[in-house]
């Protein structure tokens, strides 16, 4: 395994520092190293194998797609990405569908997308502190955490941060130059915290008064993650717009930004593109998600273990738990400690766990996660902790 990663910092940029493990293999809700080691995953690829590793019925339709056809490029139509955006808007509430290959990306197709209704005159968009949209250039200067945009001014203009869950403060920040309000509705990476019911419900009546698009940002919250198709399916109305990637193709590398109708036809073709967007893999693993999810009943099963988890979180034996928060299997305890050493006593037990910022650790193990997982988790947890 040292071999392995020593190489890798040879010939790979620094920058990530990822854990001294080399993994080769997945199965359900269990990865393997190169040495054969086994570790519980409650970190799923950072939400995003939402099947689990090899699932049969995905790894079935990607072999068969793989000998059929990999890329076409958008010049053609394909069947797999029309079927893939059927379903997607279907599950969604939304209308129509770009699909583009990350997070990140998808931020930035929903804020081209809301300057191309503003069309040059109203561009400002409205974003939170603590929030995160990814590390592209509009995605990080959406960002509202400055170690992210640390060493790469200057940062996009036209955005503009307010406080998280402050309604005032987006009425405030409105003028006549705003076009859109982007804002997550659980703040992942910022610490698992989500909105409220009120807070969704008014800025989606602000949007409308104001003429604003709603943009939000379901990267990590979409794709069955919090027990609905989208998180904001337990908030209120649908937005205008909407950015979602991470569990999307259960592994495979693709993002979408969803659209009401009237919201998509500002765009006009040449205005947005991308060569690998969509491509037949990659929507056909969305397809099969979607599919795979409406014949396992996974939002039941997500409902039914989230809940489960976020007792068995709140039952942990320790004095340092302040909280639980989140939805569904997006969860997060914040503790009066760092989270660091636990996650990392964790490893070197079998379980991989990541953290969300310095106190909270976060829970999104696969969507297919069973109750006899949770109790081996929690096990391991708790010997960590009494440690
Ligand atoms: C992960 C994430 C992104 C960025 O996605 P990438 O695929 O890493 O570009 C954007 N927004 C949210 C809310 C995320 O969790």
């Amino acid at each position: 395994m040292n071999a392995w990663i020593e190489k890798g910092k040879e010939v790979m940029m620094p920058t990530y520092a990822p854990a001294p493990i080399v993994i080769d293999q997945a199965s359900g809700c269990m990865v393997t190293d190169v040495e054969g080691n086994e570790y519980l995953d409650f970190v799923a690829g950072i939400a995003v194998n939402s099947l689990g590793g090899s699932h049969p019925k995905l790894v079935e339709a990607l072999q068969d797609q793989v000998a059929k056809c990999l890329h076409v490029s958008n010049l053609y139509w394909t069947a797999p990405s029309i079927e893939a955006a059927e379903k997607l808007v279907k599950a969604s509430g939304l209308d129509q569908a770009f699909f583009c290959n990350s997070g990140a990306e998808a931020v930035e197709g929903a804020i081209k997308l809301a300057r191309k209704i503003g069309s040059d005159d109203r561009y400002e968009i409205i974003a939170m502190k603590q929030s995160f949209h990814g590390r592209t250039f509009a995605a990080m200067s959406a960002t509202g955490q400055f170690k992210y945009q640390k060493g790469f001014a200057p940062m996009v203009p036209g955005i503009v941060h307010v406080p998280f869950m402050d309604v005032d403060a987006v009425k405030e920040a409105t003028n006549e130059k705003t076009v859109a309000v982007l804002f997550e509705v659980i703040q992942g990476e910022g610490g698992i915290h989500p909105v409220t019911k009120e807070y969704y419900q008014a800025i989606r009546d602000w949007c409308k008064a104001k003429g604003l698009m709603m943009i939000i940002d379901e990267v990590q919250t979409g794709n069955g993650r919090t027990g609905s198709y989208f998180a904001y399916q337990q908030f209120g109305e649908r937005p205008d717009i909407l950015a979602t990637a991470k569990g999307l193709g259960g592994g495979v590398p693709i993002g979408a930004v969803l659209a009401t109708k009237e919201a998509a036809s500002h765009f006009k073709p040449g205005d947005h593109a991308t060569t690998f967007g969509g491509n037949s893999l990659a929507t056909r693993a969305v397809e099969t998600v979607l599919t795979v999810m409406e014949e396992e009943n996974i939002l039941e099963n997500v409902q039914a273990m989230g809940q489960y988890l976020k007792e068995k979180l709140l039952n942990l034996k320790t004095d340092h738990l302040v909280e639980v928060r989140g939805m569904g299997l997006m969860l997060g305890a914040e503790f009066d400690i760092p989270v660091a050493p636990i996650c990392q006593g964790c490893q070197d037990k079998g379980l991989l766990l990541v953290g969300a910022g310095e106190k909270v650790m976060r829970f999104v193990p696969p969507l297919v996660v069973g109750k006899k997982e949770i109790d081996d988790m929690i096990a391991i947890l708790q010997e960590v902790m009494d440690a």
